[in-house]
């Protein structure tokens, strides 16, 4: 690898997981992991498999499903973790251990109570018991932004001397500024032995808004390699969006003369596919995949586009993915451009899956005349989701109106393939369908956020429903679109539910859900 490629390494599986709301299931994590493969990314951190085994199931399966880049799993710097990390990672061609374990002040005296003679005795042994399994190890001192530099430097050049062949420097809590976090790393590489031999990894939290520019800054001073996620999810304000960074690398290589395998006309349909199986809507104005990313407003700057884009456009919208006209499918259209379009929005069906999707595809244009991008998004996805759900809809029906009380009937499959059905009333029929499917399944979740807006246009368009509620102080989040707003809402809702169940099944082990990780 030549001295200026730049390693991504995405965690939107791992770290961009740990957002609110954005638990996904095994289908979900493994779709995702198909796109980062097709995306280009060299790493993909697939989960912390000690944490649960839903966690440790899809770090396994991807390892064993996803060929071309290094899976990662994650562990702490005990020997469970790690053997339990190299029991999902062992069926992989490329697999790498990541270990961490927090050096800061803070924390070592608030959190784990040890020494510094200690951590770095733990950073050794934990380091080696890795490396007894597979070369590719990543250390990261955790919370290294806030750590003592010449601390920092002990524990790293000790690390390095037991075998890491990565050293991440994770800015935790998102502390750090650019020329201060730069000079962390110039630091790192000026006094640490052998630091040349690895490479040395930035891990940078947004909480102030400068994950991208404190991941910029390190990469100036040496680092050659980038941990970020697919829209910057991540623990509280999220992570170093991988888009983002991607561009600035690509846009401004005059500067940064960095290079990396990343197919960027791949980033939209990407984060796109991430938004829909997360829950999580990217802002309109984000930087990059948001909606008004290239949306020209003033009449001066639409003027000066038209006589030479390069007056207003750093970017080309095709060079993200993004295209101006978006190709409309009919009642006529095949099989064939159907499968071709689904792969172009990012999709990996198999056949089974595309069948139903096909079928989906001819129900719907018999309803509307045009079919769009969102449209098949939606029937795609729908697929993606059935499978491991707890519950699914079969019918749904309500009354509303002035003069009736609001009352809703639904029908549903427990996965056990029991028919269940029950009807109630409500302050309103999408109230009454809410407290009929909460009769039915037995969980109470407490409504949040609940829009309903269409996604295409035309009298025929889809309606989409998003819900946002709180289930034992966790955040779900569901959505679904389909031509009728109430069959949407029930949609919706139900995959809150199911992601509540997935929640209480995954949570076996509540100790490492109280891990915070770098
Ligand atoms: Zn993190």
């Amino acid at each position: 690898m030549t001295a200026n490629r730049l390693i991504v390494f995405d965690t939107t599986l791992r770290d961009g997981e740990q957002s609110p709301g954005a638990s996904m299931n095994l289908a979900e994590k493994l779709e995702i992991a198909l796109a980062l493969r097709d995306l280009g990314v060299d790493v993909i951190e697939a989960g912390f498999p000690i944490a649960s085994p839903g966690d440790f199931e899809a770090v396994q399966a991807i390892a064993r499903q996803v060929e071309g880049p290094s899976i990662c799993g994650l562990a702490r710097c005990n020997t469970a973790d790690i053997d339990r990390a190299w029991e999902a990672l062992s069926d992989c061609p490329r697999p790498r251990i990541h270990v961490f374990l927090a050096t800061s002040s803070i924390h070592r005296e608030f959190k784990l109570h040890m020494a510094k003679d200690e951590i770095v005795r733990r950073a050794i042994e934990g380091v080696e018991r890795a490396k007894g399994y597979c070369t590719d190890i990543e250390f990261s001192p955790e919370d290294a932004a806030r750590t003592e530099l010449d601390f920092l430097a002990e524990v790293v050049e000790r690390a390095v001397a037991a075998g890491a062949t990565t050293i991440n420097i994770p800015d935790t809590v998102g502390y750090a500024v650019p020329s201060q976090y730069a000079a962390a790393i110039r630091y790192l590489k000026d006094n640490v032995p052998g630091i040349d031999n690895v490479v040395l990894s930035v891990h940078c939290h947004n909480d102030l808004g400068l994950a991208v520019a404190n991941s910029l800054a390190a990469l100036h001073e040496g680092a050659r390699q980038v941990e970020c996620t697919i829209n910057g999810l991540g623990e509280r304000a999220g992570n170093c969006a991988l888009e983002e960074i991607v561009m600035a690398i690509k846009t401004r290589a005059d500067y940064f003369d960095l290079e990396t395998s990343i197919n960027t006309k791949r980033l939209l349909p990407t984060s796109r596919l991430v938004s829909r199986i997360t829950g999580m809507q990217v802002q309109r104005n984000k930087a990059i995949v948001g909606q008004n990313a290239f949306a020209h407003e003033a009449g001066i700057h639409q003027d000066g586009m038209l006589k030479e884009r390069s007056t207003y456009e750093i970017m080309r919208p095709e060079d993200i993915g993004l295209t101006r006209t978006e190709l409309v499918l009919g009642k006529h259209s095949g099989r064939h451009a159907l499968r071709q379009r689904i792969r172009d929005l990012g999709y990996h069906l198999n056949d089974e899956q595309l069948k139903t999707v096909f079928d989906g595809f001819k129900a719907l244009a018999d309803r509307k005349k045009e079919i769009y991008d969102a449209d098949i998004e939606a029937l795609a996805e729908s697929v993606i989701h059935t499978g491991p759900a707890f519950w699914t809809l079969e019918f749904v029906t309500c009354n509303g109106g002035s003069g009736t009380v609001p009352s809703a009937a639904v029908v549903l499959w427990h996965k056990d393939g029991t028919l269940y059905r029950d009807a109630s009333v409500g302050d309103g029929p999408v109230d009454a369908v809410f407290k009929t499917i909460e009769r039915i399944t037995g969980i109470d979740i407490t409504l949040k956020e609940y829009h309903v807006r269409s996604v295409t246009v035309g009298e025929d368009a889809q309606g989409e429903a998003q819900i946002e509620a709180e289930h034992h102080g966790r955040t779900l989040r569901g959505r679904a679109v389909s031509t009728d707003v109430i069959e949407a809402s029930a949609l919706a809702f139900l995959q809150c539910i199911n992601r509540a169940l997935l929640r209480q099944q995954q949570r076996i082990n509540p100790q490492t859900e109280a891990v915070s990780v770098s």
